[in-house]
């Protein structure tokens, strides 16, 4: 094989593998050479004990290096199989049998004479000591590891999918490894030498074929140090240039400030008022805010950025609020106008299918999209509350200066660079999250921006009890509901996406979504026909129009439905304060966070909520993972716990942050998180303009586009 080079399509360098290999690869985006070997093993066998036929145990994985003696293939009509014996004998001549069971062509490889390392279970057969249908791998001596891929070492153990086996990565990787070009070392060797950790080009032969434990780990710790360094990196880098940007100043008095406090209803909390006081000190200043506003749902988030917004357009600029539903822009829509009702510069909505304007004279009316679009352009309107359709290319303000992100990381984090559009005055950025966090995660996955936080509900909100209901108890729970609906409460009913048995492998959003829709329609079916026909049930989904979507959700904000029955869709932001009993149907089939959001989105009015998980589920594991919500004092707590249980990948969901699989598992490792960002530290005080290190500029480039943050 000639030079393999890191970014060359596997199809090129890959000869002898079947296409429907490559076919199964490429639709886990796995496309180059560069994809394959950075498609870690999540394990390791250890097959590097050679055993003696002699020394075998019932039960155990063994590996025996042996020459083949006989072979001898035959039916078994009674059982319909072929059997295949073959005789091997290992170094002390003792002789067993392996057994193959419609394997027959293993016939054809393992003639006579032919010695090979047989790697599998020990079992018995017909009173004899077998294996059964070991792997076997072809090797001219015993305790030649070199030569072998699959027995006689650490043998590593992917991920496998329908159609791909860890045997057949194994097989493709190691030729590749063989002959790959050499890869140039980015992280100073300083840097590594300190840390002891492998240079790259040693560090990607451990981390699939190496010689100990030991040296596998090192591998992989060197590619965790490596994707966190560069985040750290991107973070501090991010900093400094905003620090180098403009951004226009807007300044209040303390007059303006009580002035607009005494709009509200209520006071501000605490942590409200310290959060507020962030964010006004930040767009004092010329250069961009950009700040993360984080606390739980019902905190009272949308009335600090609402400040912020309404400060900004009082100085003549315009602010933006970017939601990542219809149903939460319209929500902050409605929350703005009635607490800005004196403003009349203009509070606009811009959804997909509709656009509306405010202009403080108690009516809102529907305006043509283009005529919004106009007014945005010409500053008739100061601020404009909408969804992905404020960053479309036609939509281009006069002069933004403030934007604010409700839940940016369902939004789609580089969108937001669109909204500032091609000007050289940059907005203040605000994004804002119910998600609950945990702290190392925040530092570094959102390390590039400030954090504020709201960490306490405003007072006199209940807390919510919350049951786990199991299937015979259901109808006692429905009871239960009933009594709450006559009392005229309300119910939301979430339900889980149903799997489809045929298609565990891959599925992409679309099918998820569109499953999650027949769930919803199901039990939308059930209960208004069958539980509850006494009540009006209406549902909620992504495939409906968005006129259904509205009449649906007004139906129940209005008090007119009694049952609320949606997909995960709510799971962000809306506010009903008349709901009293979040059910959620499958409930083990959520995670933690979001379970905790949804029952967030209870126990918001003056009434005693309820949070019913139902589940079918027997798994005491399950049980106790549920029991963390009844027993947890808050978000953050249960998103650790959740981080713990299910690691940061699931927890965040990589497309949610755009972050390496690998560097969010290391955040579960402070110790090397730690490292990160000294060394990180360390390098920009050094060496800030990269001088020294042009490959790790490079690198860091590269990174970021690939993390989608540019
Ligand atoms: P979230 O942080 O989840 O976005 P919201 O901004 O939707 O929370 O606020 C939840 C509800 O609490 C809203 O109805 C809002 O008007 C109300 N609210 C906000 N701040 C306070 C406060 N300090 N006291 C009482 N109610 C408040
Ligand atoms: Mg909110």
């Amino acid at each position: 094989m000639s030079e393999i080079k890191l970014l060359d399509p596997l199809e090129n360098v890959a000869n002898g593998i079947q296409k429907r290999f490559l076919n199964h690869l490429s639709r886990m985006g796995i496309k180059t050479v560069k994809d394959l070997l950075w498609h870690f093993p999540v394990r390791y066998q250890d097959r590097s004990e050679i055993s003696n036929i002699s020394g075998l145990k019932e039960g155990e994985e063994a590996t025996i290096y042996g020459i083949v003696q006989s072979v001898n293939t035959r039916r078994i009509p009674t059982r319909k199989l072929t059997l295949t014996e073959v005789q091997i004998a290992d170094d002390e001549g003792k002789v067993m049998n392996l057994t193959f069971f419609n394997q027959s062509y293993v016939a054809n490889a393992l003639t006579p004479g032919k010695s090979a390392n047989f790697s599998g279970k020990v079992k018995e057969y017909k009173g004899k000591q077998t294996l059964q249908s070991p792997i076997y791998e072809f090797t001219k001596a015993r305790g030649k590891e070199k030569e072998t891929q699959h027995t006689g070492r650490l043998v590593p153990i992917y991920g496998e999918t329908r159609g791909l086996t860890s045997r057949g990565i194994r097989y493709i990787i190691k030729p590749l490894l063989d002959n790959l070009e050499k890869l140039p070392e980015y992280i100073p060797a300083k840097i590594l030498k300190d840390l002891g950790l492998p240079d790259i080009n040693v560090a990607i032969q451990d981390i699939h074929f190496p010689k100990t434990q030991k040296d596998a780990l090192k591998a992989l710790e060197s590619f965790a140090f490596r994707d966190l360094f560069l985040l750290q990196l991107r973070n501090a880098e991010e900093k400094q240039r905003l620090r180098e940007e403009q951004a226009h100043q807007i300044t209040y008095t303390d007059k303006e400030l009580k002035e607009i406090l005494s709009y509200l209803p209520f006071e501000l909390t605490a942590s409200q008022k310290k959060s507020l006081d962030e964010i006004l000190q930040d767009i004092k200043m010329g250069h961009p805010m950009n700040r993360l506003l984080q606390g739980d749902v019902g905190s009272g988030k949308t009335i600090i950025a609402g400040i912020g917004a309404l400060l900004t357009v009082r100085r003549g600029y315009q602010s933006a609020f970017m939601a990542p539903t219809e149903i939460l822009a319209r929500q902050h829509f409605k929350t703005l106008i009635k607490f800005f009702e004196e403003y009349d510069g203009g509070i606009a909505l811009l959804i997909s299918k509709e656009a509306r304007v405010f202009y403080g004279d108690g009516l809102e009316s529907t305006v043509k999209k283009s005529e919004l679009i106009k007014k945005i352009r010409t500053g008739k309107v100061g601020i404009v509350i909408g969804t992905h359709a404020l960053i479309q290319k036609n939509v281009v303000f006069k002069n933004l200066a403030f934007a604010v992100v409700d839940e940016q990381h369902r939004f789609g984090v580089g969108q937001r660079a669109n909204l500032a559009g091609s000007e050289k005055i940059l907005p203040h950025f605000l994004s804002m999250s119910a998600t609950p966090i945990p702290r190392t995660l925040t530092m570094t996955i959102f390390g590039n921006l400030d954090l504020s936080l709201i960490n306490e509900l405003p007072k006199g909100r209940k807390s919510i009890i919350t049951k786990i209901v199991d299937a015979k108890n259901r109808n006692k729970a429905y009871d239960f509901i009933r009594e709450q609906i006559k009392s005229d409460r309300q119910v939301f009913v979430i339900c889980p996406r149903i799997e489809d048995p045929e298609e565990q492998v891959e599925t992409t959003s679309r099918q998820k979504s569109a499953w999650a829709v027949k769930a919803v329609k199901v039990e939308h079916e059930k209960l208004s026909k069958e539980i509850f026909p006494e009540f009006n049930v209406v549902m909620l989904h992504g495939k409906l129009k968005t006129e259904e979507k509205t009449k649906a959700m007004r139906a129940f904000a209005e008090g007119r439905a009694d049952v609320l029955v949606s997909t995960s869709v709510v799971e962000v932001g809306v506010d009903i304060p008349n709901a009293t009993i979040m059910m959620i149907e499958g409930a083990d089939r959520f995670g933690l966070a979001q379970l905790y959001q949804f029952r967030g989105r209870v126990g918001r009015g003056e009434h005693q909520s309820y949070c019913l998980l139902f589940t079918d589920s027997k798994s005491t594991q399950t049980h106790e993972r549920l029991k963390s919500l009844v027993t947890a004092k808050n978000g953050f707590e249960l998103a650790e716990m959740d981080l713990k249980l299910r690691g940061p990948g699931e927890f965040l969901g990589q497309t949610q942050t755009g972050m390496p699989d690998l560097a969010l598992k290391a955040l579960q490792n402070p110790e090397l998180l730690k490292t990160a960002e000294e060394k990180t530290k360390d390098l920009l005080k050094e060496d800030p303009q990269f001088k020294n290190s042009p490959l790790l500029e490079k690198k860091l480039a590269q990174f970021k586009r690939e993390i989608h943050l540019e």
